[in-house]
């Protein structure tokens, strides 16, 4: 059985009083339990890995862990700007976002680096969340599967069945951040689509990789979309930046 994962993406948000404010509202939030079964993640931007370490270790916020929305390809050296999986996990990280469609927009990010990127993550013992996803005008002309296929098959031949320790994250490129989400049977229709995908290779492999969909999960579409049976949770971007939101989501 797949546990359900919520993970909030908060992108380049936050400051040192907001975060603060955010883990104590969310750790009050989840004082009272959470459903079982189920794990949470939040990646601040970089600067802010640390306070949010310290943050979740001072209010014994068990449930919720760190992640971090990058991480170099790789492993250290002369590449100013970059940050060493090694480090991030390091800073008490447990997931790395690679391959968001933000970096591959605007930072030119390929299948074949982003398959490098989770290796790293892999390597230094966190679990990489692997975005994928197509634009509309890919989907308004029918080759919304055929992409995604494409980047998922990239990535299988890199990472083989190290894929069952990764997660991967359908994040239809049109639904990020414009408030027009995919309906639950579209994103589910996808994900099985991925993990028929993932059987053609291993079986094992499909059964075990965690599916996550993001672009614009609110509270009041969670519940319909984490009920199909494909959907193992989410990324989630915007509403992630509300801890009321991101707790309600935690909870749907
Ligand atoms: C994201 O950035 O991964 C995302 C899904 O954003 P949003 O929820 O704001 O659409």
């Amino acid at each position: 059985m797949r546990p359900l994962i919520v993970i909030g993406n908060w992108k380049m948000n936050g400051n040192l009083a907001s975060n603060e404010d955010w883990i104590k509202t969310v750790a009050r939030g989840m004082e009272s339990g959470m459903p079982s079964g189920r794990k949470f993640a939040v990646c601040p931007p970089f600067p802010y890995l640390t306070q949010c370490a310290s943050l979740i270790k001072e209010h014994s916020l068990a449930f919720l862990s760190l992640g971090a929305q990058d991480a170099s390809a790789d492993i250290a050296g002369a590449y100013t700007g970059e940050v060493a999986a090694s480090s991030l996990k390091e800073m008490g990280c447990s997931y790395v976002i690679v391959g968001h469609s933000e970096r591959r927009q605007l930072h030119h990010e390929v299948d074949e680096l982003v398959a490098a990127k989770a290796l790293q993550v892999l390597d230094s013992g966190m679990t990489p969340i692997i975005c994928v996803g197509e634009t509309a005008d890919e989907r308004n002309s029918g080759r919304a599967v055929e992409v995604v296929r494409g980047q998922v098959a990239k990535q299988l031949t890199v990472l083989q069945d190290r894929l069952a320790d990764c997660l991967i994250a359908y994040e239809p490129v049109w639904a990020i951040g414009t408030g027009k989400v995919a309906t639950a049977q579209v994103a589910q229709d996808m994900h099985r689509a991925i993990r028929l995908q993932l059987a053609e290779f291993d079986e094992d492999v499909a059964s075990h990789v965690g599916i996550l969909y993001g672009g614009s999960v609110k509270p009041d579409n969670a519940v319909e979309l984490f009920a199909m049976p494909d959907i193992d949770g989410g990324l989630v971007g915007g509403a992630s930046l509300d801890p009321q939101d991101f707790l309600a989501i935690c909870k749907a």
